[in-house]
C-alpha cells in the first residue's frame, strides 16, 4: 500500500447559469485536466457553490430537456429541488438527499427549485454529476433511486473526528444504498475541526474530491479550501484528509469504463452515429412529452 499523490488542485471557474436556477462552476469536463476520459466514469460535474436565491413566485430552474446514455446524480447540500419527467415520475430532492437517476435509453425531464423553497428564498448548494454507463447498459430502462439522507449508511470516525455518509460503494466495509452499474464510491465526509479520515482506493480508479464546506489538509501537506476540487494520481492507494475547521468533503472514486465516448449536449454515447440517432429519437418524440 502506498500514498496516493495529488495530481492537481483546481479552483472553481467563473460560474454560469444552467437555466435560471443553477449557478454552477463546471469542473468536469471543462477544467484543465478534468476531461471526460481522464475522469471516466465521471463525465460531468457542475457545482452550485453556496448561493443565496431571493424569494421568487416563479420557481427558477431548467426547463424540459432530454438525457440518454448515462446517469445523473444530484446531491443537495442546501435548498430543495423538484423534478418531473415525461413518464409521470417526479419528486423532491431535499437538503441532504441524493437523487440517482439512470437516464439510460432516454428521459425527458425538468428540474426546478422546490415551490416552498422558491417562495421563501434561501441558500442553495448542490452538486450534479453525470456518471457514464458501459455500452451494454446505455439503452437499458430508465429508473430513479431517491436516497433520503436518513437512508444513507453512516460510519462514525474514531476520536470524535466526524462521520462518513456513504452514498454508494463502501467505507470501512459498510455499504451505501445506491446501486451502480460499475464500481463507484461516493462519500460525504463530515469532519470536525482537527478530525481525520483515511481512504483507500485501487490505484487505477479515478479518484477526486470536492470541498463543499470548510478547509482541509490532504496527505498532511496540501491545503484545500472550500469549493476547490482535487484530483489524485493513478498511483498509490491511500490518502488522508484532515479538517482544518469543520468541513464537508465529497469524495469520488470510480473504475474507468474505458470505452469510446461520443458526447453532445445531453447525450453521451459511444459513436457519432448513436448521437445522431439520439437526436432523431428525441425529435421524433420517442422520449415522450412534457409541458414546460
Ligand atoms: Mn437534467
Amino acid at each position: 500500500m502506498s500514498i496516493k499523490k495529488i495530481e492537481v488542485i483546481v479552483p472553481p471557474r467563473e460560474p454560469h447559469y444552467v437555466g435560471d436556477g443553477f449557478r454552477v462552476h463546471n469542473f468536469i469536463p471543462s477544467a484543465y485536466r478534468l476531461d471526460m476520459h481522464r475522469m471516466d466514469p465521471f463525465i460531468m460535474l457542475d457545482y452550485n457553490s453556496r448561493f443565496y436565491f431571493p424569494p421568487s413566485d416563479k420557481p427558477k430552474g431548467v426547463g424540459v430537456h432530454p438525457h440518454r446514455g448515462f446517469e445523473t446524480v444530484t446531491i443537495a447540500y442546501k435548498g430543495r429541488v423538484a423534478h418531473h419527467d415525461s413518464a409521470g415520475g417526479g419528486g423532491i430532492i431535499g437538503e441532504g438527499d441524493v437523487q440517482w437517476m439512470t437516464a439510460a435509453s432516454g428521459v425527458l425531464h425538468k428540474e426546478y427549485h422546490e415551490e416552498t423553497f422558491s417562495k421563501e428564498g434561501g441558500e442553495f448548494q448542490m452538486v450534479q454529476l453525470w456518471v457514464n454507463l458501459p455500452t451494454k447498459y446505455k439503452m437499458s430502462n430508465p429508473k430513479y433511486q431517491a436516497i433520503a439522507n436518513r437512508e444513507m449508511s453512516i460510519v462514525k470516525l474514531e476520536n470524535n473526528s466526524g462521520l462518513v455518509e456513504i452514498i454508494s460503494g463502501e467505507y470501512q466495509r459498510i455499504i451505501g444504498p445506491a446501486n451502480t452499474f460499475t464500481p463507484i464510491t461516493m462519500l460525504n465526509v463530515k469532519l470536525n475541526s482537527h478530525g481525520e479520515a483515511e481512504f483507500n482506493f485501487p490505484a487505477h480508479f479515478n479518484t477526486a474530491l470536492l470541498v463543499i464546506d470548510g478547509e482541509i489538509q490532504v496527505n498532511e501537506t496540501a491545503v484545500v479550501p472550500a469549493d476547490h476540487f482535487l484530483l489524485f494520481e493513478n498511483e498509490g492507494e491511500q490518502f488522508t484528509i484532515k479538517g482544518l475547521e469543520d468541513s464537508t468533503v465529497l469524495v469520488l472514486s470510480g473504475e474507468p469504463i474505458n470505452e469510446p465516448i461520443a458526447a453532445h449536449g445531453p447525450f453521451v454515447m459511444n459513436t457519432r452515429q448513436e448521437l445522431v440517432q439520439a437526436f432523431q429519437d428525441f425529435q421524433n418524440g420517442m422520449f415522450g412529452f412534457l409541458e414546460d
